[in-house]
């Protein structure tokens, strides 16, 4: 008789969490025609395609001008170079005419919950973020993961060299920001129609995002013990221009990122924005701010959006703290193309013509373990080629040292 209750407890805790996933909702962005004269310029080292450690293959609408999709790639390998996922992230890019000041719009294709590895059960991630974490494809392949529509009607600016021009709008900014969106930047937290009451979810469950947004005493908003859903106590703390994102990291306890949580609640804008007057254009985490100016130049995605997709779950290149990285801080930096990244099979690295050397290359897992090392006297310039074929798909590191010189990569075999 026992047996069988605990039996059937198992069953239903099975039932209960198994993966499901729904479509989404995009968020909005919206322009403001006053010439800002701000830049803040990328902080990428100029061997960006290198360091790629993802994948994102974007499909234009046919009507896209070739100057924006050249635009749009620049931005895409901003942010191939901080994300780190060995499944592909695809967008679709599509041209059209949008109406009330809004710039783009943008957002996950879909939500997936339950998925294998998923760090919390029952909240939704977006497809991209979902399929990072659970290493393999969710979604159906002819699906896009983010879907960034563009207003045909600004005066764009396409220029990749950050440079701010009067009335005009800048194209690489604004894809960085609408990808953030499509990374897992999007809220549930809404008012209702009725205007007297808060709520949030899809079909019972918060985005990985909301479950980080704290209250002005540091409590979660999405804690129904604290504020009942849906309620007019939550439609006061979407509203209440007081709300944060909880980074745990202890360097952030007097700064954490302040949310977009305006007066009047705007559908789209409202929460899925850090606030504007906490980084106001030209200060160096403003990407994410709700309203995009006119010659305004950001392609940095800012330290706070960093750690607040790595907080999600996101891999970012160069914030995340792994052991591996830290043990080799104070040396000197040793310049070797590492290629290609992501790798399928054969990866090749490239040490620089210099004076006769010792060199060791080694590859190792996520966890630190040597799982490949060549040592080799007395090289000037060489190629040396790795076969990767046989490794399981997901994250590598590649460490080279050159007497006293060191250099790491991670990189992603596919
Ligand atoms: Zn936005």
């Amino acid at each position: 008789m026992r047996l069988e209750l605990v039996l059937g407890s198992l069953f239903f805790t099975t039932v209960c969490f198994s993966q499901d996933s729904l479509p989404a909702k995009s968020v909005v962005c919206h322009f403001v025609e006053e010439d800002a004269f701000t830049t803040i310029r990328s902080q990428q080292l100029p061997n960006a395609r290198i360091d790629a450690t993802s994948n994102i293959e974007v499909t234009y609408s046919s009507n896209f001008p070739a100057n924006a999709r050249t635009a749009f790639e620049y931005a895409v390998q901003l942010w191939e170079s901080k994300l780190v996922s060995s499944v592909p992230i695809r967008i679709s890019a599509t041209w059209s005419s949008l109406s009330g000041g809004t710039l783009a719009q943008s957002g996950t294709s879909r939500i997936y919950r339950n998925f294998t590895n998923a760090p919390y059960s029952n909240v939704w991630y977006p497809v991209a973020l979902a399929e990072a974490i659970a290493k393999r494809e969710l979604n159906v392949t002819s699906e896009a993961d983010i879907n960034v529509t563009v207003n045909s009607n600004i005066n764009w600016y396409y220029g990749t060299d950050a440079r701010a021009q009067s009335g005009r709008f800048d194209f690489v900014t604004v894809v960085l920001h609408e990808i953030a969106h499509g990374i897992g930047i999007t809220s549930t937290l809404e008012v209702l129609d009725n205007g007297t009451q808060g709520q949030w979810g899809q079909n019972g469950s918060g985005y990985i995002y909301d479950v980080f947004i704290q209250d002005s005493q540091r409590r979660q908003v999405i804690n129904t013990s604290i504020y009942s859903n849906p309620s007019t106590s939550l439609k006061s703390v979407i509203t209440g221009g007081v709300l944060f994102f909880g980074l745990r990291d202890s360097k952030f306890a007097n700064a954490l990122p302040r949310i977009h949580a305006p007066n009047s609640y705007t559908e789209g804008v409202s929460i899925s924005h850090l606030d504007e007057s906490t980084y106001p254009v030209g200060s160096a985490n403003s990407l994410m701010s709700p309203n995009i100016r006119s010659a305004e130049v950001n392609h940095s995605q800012g330290e706070l959006l960093l750690n607040i997709l790595l907080q999600m779950g996101w891999g970012i290149n160069g914030v995340s703290s792994s052991i591996i990285l830290s043990e080799e801080s104070a040396e000197p930096l040793l310049d070797v193309l590492i290629y290609p990244n992501p790798v399928q099979s054969q990866l090749f690295v490239a040490i620089p013509n210099q004076n006769a050397r010792d060199v060791s290359i080694e590859i190792l897992n996520f966890n630190g373990q040597i799982i490949e090392q060549i040592a080799d006297s007395n090289i000037q310039s060489k190629t040396y080629e790795f076969s990767l074929e046989n490794l399981a798909a997901g994250l590598y590191f590649v460490r080279v040292k050159d007497g006293n010189r060191i250099t790491k990569r991670r990189i992603v075999k596919n």
